[in-house]
């Protein structure tokens, strides 16, 4: 079977320092936090270009304490796309704010940046763009928006780490970005991991109080926290792969020129890249009208797929009680009844490819 993605080939290519870092975690006693963390929060921040990064335990807690420390809760709006992984949603309703759904761009699958200004309202704090399997959202527009708003923008920069738009990297454009170091991310750990990134010192000061417990001295709270904190094991992993995320992305890139090369002119949806934005392919993403067939005779042919997302977020059980029904967000609905993913790792090999390519002629005319 061709897996949708291959974490094991990535750790065999490294093993010999991975297994060095983490012996030497091993050996240190440091288990949270710690000399590992601080540097890799260093080496994040200097590679996108802000002042500090700050590391939780998942990129879930990053969005859920940077929306905390821009002081929003309950009463106040968060606009975001219908058509994202649950977490987004999850987070805001976690605060207790609300969620405010804008629809999606059918072509990179970002939201729709001309919706965004008629779904602001007096109580909007903040939006947060999600640069989607890897596309960076269309930040210019949106930041001009925000800033003649006075709303805050947060990032989930959680699928698109090393991404860039107009030449500065993803997550260092908005006033927060939130990390996920999941292992199947574009920069993934062995477990769960995240990080909130900043150019702002009072907002970084304050995730990093509220990672642990809400104090800044040991045992004396300022306020009610939270127990998220990056472990050193997976900093010191993290530390590692950081090096080569480059090179892998550069990889997925001409990857993903070859299967568009090779899909050209099927009945097939391929993925776009829009200027000034530079894709990192987190996913590869087709668009069919059949997908149910397609699936079927993929998977006989020893190719696994995968579908992000079944359900738009405005669909979903915990978001129902927003009032939004189906045709609320036509592009949303349409894209999760359309997209499919197909294998897609920078350690795939020509073959692999190249039998995946000729099975999608034989199933799609
Ligand atoms: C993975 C992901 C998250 C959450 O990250 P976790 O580390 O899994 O908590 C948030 N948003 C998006 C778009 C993601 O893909």
């Amino acid at each position: 079977m061709i897996p949708l993605i291959d974490l094991t080939a990535q750790y065999q290519q490294l093993k010999a320092e991975i297994d060095a870092a983490v012996q030497q975690v091993l050996d240190s006693g440091q288990y949270i936090l710690g000399p590992n963390v601080q540097e890799l929060e260093n080496e994040i921040a200097a590679y996108l270009g802000v002042r500090h990064g700050v590391g939780v335990a998942s990129g879930t807690d990053a969005l859920v304490l940077g929306l905390r420390a821009l002081n929003i809760g309950p009463g106040d709006e968060v606009i975001i796309p219908a058509y994202t992984f649950f977490a987004t949603v999850g987070a805001v309703l976690t605060i207790g704010a609300t969620p405010v759904f804008v629809d999606i761009d059918p072509l990179t699958y970002c939201l729709d940046v001309n919706q965004v200004s008629e779904r602001i309202s007096s109580k909007t704090r903040a939006i947060i763009p999600v640069h989607l399997y890897g596309h960076p959202a269309d930040m210019q527009p949106l930041l001009e928006l925000a800033h003649a708003h006075n709303v805050r923008v947060i990032e989930d920069n959680a699928q698109a780490f090393g991404a860039s738009y107009a030449g500065r990297k993803t997550a260092s454009l908005g006033d927060v970005g939130c990390l996920s170091f999941f292992p199947t991310k574009n920069l993934g750990g062995f477990g769960d991991g995240g990080m909130v990134v900043t150019n702002h010192d009072h907002i970084a000061e304050r995730v990093r109080m509220l990672r642990t417990h809400g104090w800044k001295k040991k045992y004396h709270p300022e306020e009610l926290g939270a127990n998220s904190r990056l472990d050193a094991l997976q900093a010191a992993v993290l530390r590692v792969k950081l090096r080569y995320v480059d090179k892998w992305n550069n990889h997925r890139q001409t990857l993903a020129l070859r299967y568009a090369d090779r899909l050209s002119g099927l009945e097939i949806g391929l993925p776009h890249e829009l200027s000034p934005a530079r894709h990192v392919y987190h996913l590869y993403i087709l668009r069919l009208k059949e997908r149910e067939r397609v699936i079927q005779f993929l998977g006989k042919n020893g190719i696994a797929t995968g579908i992000y997302y079944p359900q738009p977020l405005h669909l979903s059980k915990p978001c129902v009680a927003l009032g939004y029904g189906e045709n609320s967000f036509p592009e949303a609905e349409r894209a999760s009844h359309e997209t499919l993913a197909i294998p897609f790792y920078p350690e795939m090999t020509d073959e692999q490819l190249e039998h995946i390519v000729n099975c999608l002629k034989m199933v799609v005319s």
